[in-house]
């Protein structure tokens, strides 16, 4: 023991003393006063020594060590694995296993360990080196050793701190986007595939803002549990921050299973939450990218995602959607948008029209419903549903909407006769305080009195603080304006809604309408029971988006106080309104088919059909999830398989079921899935690393141009089928 501890005593001096190169300066103590020195240094616990024999069992370890082990236990003559176990800060970097460094007589620098300790789990800080005789036998190790628990300790509840999200628990964004990056450098040698599903909450700034943040910070628990619950076992699920979530799932690329995960996550989430002894609903909307088909490095991937979920935002709360290129011009297209909005107004590119609101019983005109439309330079006519919601998220709607009531009441005032001037009003109009001085300020300058102005107003507004919204619809009704509850049916639809709130009409949703005619629709039963409703809280009932003659038929009979359609006329500007009421006719003729038919998806884009080694650019005319009809292959008979190519590497191996000249119908084998909103995809698509095998690199690869090239090697054979020029005249219609 005297020469061991000899040994590591001149060894420390050695290392402690003098940086390498450096002279050593000349020892002046004893052996005697250096042993005496490090018998200090080990009792006052600044470090200890250790050492062991050959077989790596412990022969030495400094007194005030041994007393902070866990009792009951040798420590001479046992393994030096059986005492200390090395902990590594992340999964992927774990240390290799401490028998194979010590098997290897390898050196040990720094090493965390974790030590049973008397007083519950200690952290040692290990170094040691192996020693040699002079046939370079191996002799065992010497080393230091000291406890680092405190700082362990802190380190690795910083480091937990920095990984997951300290309110849910899930992964913060940090490691989100670490494991994401992880997985796909992983996977990207490997050619697996890796789901990525971002989620934004629908309306959770409302219950913010209503319910206060302790209350918003208890519904982000609630949705990381629900959410916990759901997603795959192996996916990791992380809070990007504020009410964003994120789920990486690996090797899941069919986008059948993904949109009914996608599903399942909107359900559960849209379940209401109880807080505390408030109840809250709020909805998501996800997005889906799938490496490697939307993107390969971790940052295109997450935009792909993020474009999906925000063509999932805009198409109407509630909905997922999967990643495809389109978007990407979608998203620009909307940017272009969001900048000409803010000039619109001074530019006069605005315009009102006004749709007739037609009695039932006897088709006179009642009233008119302003509708915005904006007259854009270079876009041509833009819809308001693209522009409106643009102007909400903007907060562009104040001015515009101010606009819009100001012309629709100096409009309104011209009309002869009582006639009544229906506005949109948005929910954030409708949380402005300032907006019944604007509506008597409108009236007032257009001389309208305000019983003829109608407001129009939808659920969203009952998100708000309950009693502002209380306090605006007594405030409004004051003014004396009319009040009316739009796309009743499209939203939450509480029925207290309406007991509460001071509405003079409710407008039943085309969404109703069109299917009121079905026997097997439960539309009409539901028509029925808002028109009850109404009746018995002696409220009007206006039927929208009338279109058919039939639907017209039904409305009346299931008793609609009044109709809206384009079965009696659309929106129409000023000066058609004034040519008509001038000549004192107010009636109305209805004027459509006699029932209404869906339009079929006419298409007319292009897709690829592959037959043999032979591609044909064909005219998709129409399609279904179980199959198609193209243009463009002349006389295909009946029964000839073929593979349809609908970009961005999506094949659908499709029969031939009909075929007439130059037109096929086809059948799928697999059929096609949603893609969230109302388009259709494939459930799997051809890889891109496998289009890049068939000639494409990887990299080229074009956003938009993942359609399987023509096999570059492949022999020339000659084309089985006239190809036809797809669109031209001699096109049958289907
Ligand atoms: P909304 O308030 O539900 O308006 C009815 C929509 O249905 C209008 O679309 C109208 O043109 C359309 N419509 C009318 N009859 C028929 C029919 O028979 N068949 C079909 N398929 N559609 C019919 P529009 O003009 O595109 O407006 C869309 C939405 O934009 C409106 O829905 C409203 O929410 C919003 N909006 C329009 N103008 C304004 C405005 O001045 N202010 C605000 N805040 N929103 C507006
Ligand atoms: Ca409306
Ligand atoms: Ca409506």
């Amino acid at each position: 023991m005297r020469g061991l501890l000899r040994t590591i005593g001149s060894k420390a001096a050695q290392t402690a003393g003098s940086p390498a190169g450096t002279p050593r300066p000349a020892a002046r103590i004893s052996d005697q006063e250096r042993l005496a020195m490090l018998q200090a240094f080990e009792e006052a616990e600044i470090g200890w020594f250790w050492a062991t024999d050959a077989d790596n069992r412990v022969v030495y370890l400094s007194q005030s060590a041994a007393d902070k082990l866990a009792p009951g236990r040798e420590i001479l003559g046992a393994p030096l694995v059986t005492l200390i176990e090395p902990v590594g800060g992340e999964e992927e970097d774990r240390e290799r296993p401490l028998s194979f460094v010590l098997g290897a007589h390898g050196r040990m620098t720094d090493l965390t360990v974790r030590v049973a300790g008397r007083n519950g789990e200690m952290y040692w800080s290990v170094t040691g080196h192996p020693q040699f005789d002079a046939s370079q036998e191996f002799q065992g190790y010497r080393g230091s050793a000291k406890d680092i628990t405190a700082v362990f300790e802190h380190q690795r509840d910083a480091s937990r701190l920095s990984q997951y999200d300290s309110l849910t628990g899930l992964a913060n964004r940090h490691r989100m986007t670490k494991r994401l990056a992880a997985i796909l450098t992983a996977y990207r040698a490997a050619k697996r595939s890796c789901a990525l599903l971002t989620l934004d909450l629908d309306r959770f700034k409302e219950v913010n803002d209503t319910l206060g943040h302790p209350a918003g910070d208890e519904l982000l628990i609630q949705v990381a549990q629900r959410l916990t619950r759901i997603v795959p076992a192996n996916a990791e699920l992380g809070r990007m921050g504020g009410d964003e979530f994120q789920v990486v799932i690996p090797d899941l690329d069919d986008r059948g299973a993904l949109g009914d995960l996608a599903q399942r996550l909107i359900q559960m989430v849209s379940q209401p939450y109880a807080l505390g002894q408030d109840r809250a609903v709020i909805g998501t909307s996800i997005g889906v990218a799938i490496a490697p088909y939307d993107g390969i490095e971790p940052d295109e991937l997450v935009k792909s995602a993020d474009l999906a979920l925000y063509a999932a935002k805009s198409n109407g709360r509630g909905q997922y959607r999967f990643y495809s290129n389109d978007l990407k011009d979608t998203a620009d297209e909307r940017r272009g948008i969001e900048e000409d909005l803010r000039d619109a107004l001074t530019r006069g590119e605005f315009e009102m029209h006004y749709q007739p609101v037609v009695r039932a019983s006897d088709n006179m005109v009642v009233a008119f419903e302003a509708l915005m439309r904006w007259n854009h330079p270079q876009r041509g006519p833009i819809s308001p549903t693209v522009f409106i919601p643009i102007a909400e998220e903007t907060g562009l709607i104040n001015v515009i909407g101010e606009w819009a009531l100001l012309r629709a009441c100096e409009d309104a005032a011209q009309w002869p006769g009582d006639l009544r001037v229906a506005v949109n009003v948005s929910a954030t109009q409708f949380s402005f305080d300032g907006l019944p001085r604007l509506i008597n300020a409108a009236v007032i300058a257009a001389g309208l009195e305000p019983h003829r102005l109608e407001l129009e107003i939808t659920e969203s507004v009952f998100m708000g603080d309950a009693f502002a919204v209380d306090r605006m619809f007594a405030r409004l009704k004051k003014i004396g304006v009319k009040l009316s509850l739009d796309d009743f049916g499209t939203g939450y639809s509480s029925l207290s809604y309406l007991r509460k709130a001071p509405f003079d009409k409710i407008k039943i949703d085309q969404g109703f309408v069109r299917g009121c005619t079905d026997k097997d629709n439960p539309a009409s039963a539901i028509i029925t029971a808002i028109v009850s409703l109404a009746n018995a809280l002696r409220m009007e009932t206006t039927a929208e988006g009338v279109e058919a003659l039939d639907e017209l038929a039904m409305v009346a009979q299931l008793g609609a106080s009044s109709v809206q359609g384009f079965v009696f006329s659309g929106a129409v500007p000023q000066e058609q309104v004034l040519a008509k009421l001038g000549s004192g006719d107010f009636h109305y003729e209805a004027v459509g088919p006699a029932r209404y038919r869906a339009d079929r998806r006419s298409l007319l884009r292009t897709a690829g059909a592959i037959h043999e080694d032979h591609r044909y650019e064909v005219l998709l005319r129409n399609l279904s999830r179980t199959g198609a009809l193209i243009e463009g292959m002349l006389e295909v008979p009946e029964g000839t398989e073929l593979v349809l190519d609908l970009g961005e590497g999506q094949l659908a191996v499709a029969r031939v079921r009909r075929s007439d000249g130059s037109v096929q119908g086809l059948e799928f084998e697999t059929p096609l899935i949603s893609d969230g909103a109302d388009g259709l995809c494939t459930r799997h698509r051809i890889s891109p690393y496998l289009l890049a095998a068939a000639g494409m690199p990887l990299r080229a690869l074009p956003a938009g141009a993942q359609s399987l090239p023509a096999q570059p090697n492949a022999p020339a054979s000659r084309p089985r089928f006239m190809q036809v020029v797809s669109g031209s005249g001699n096109a049958r219609a289907a």
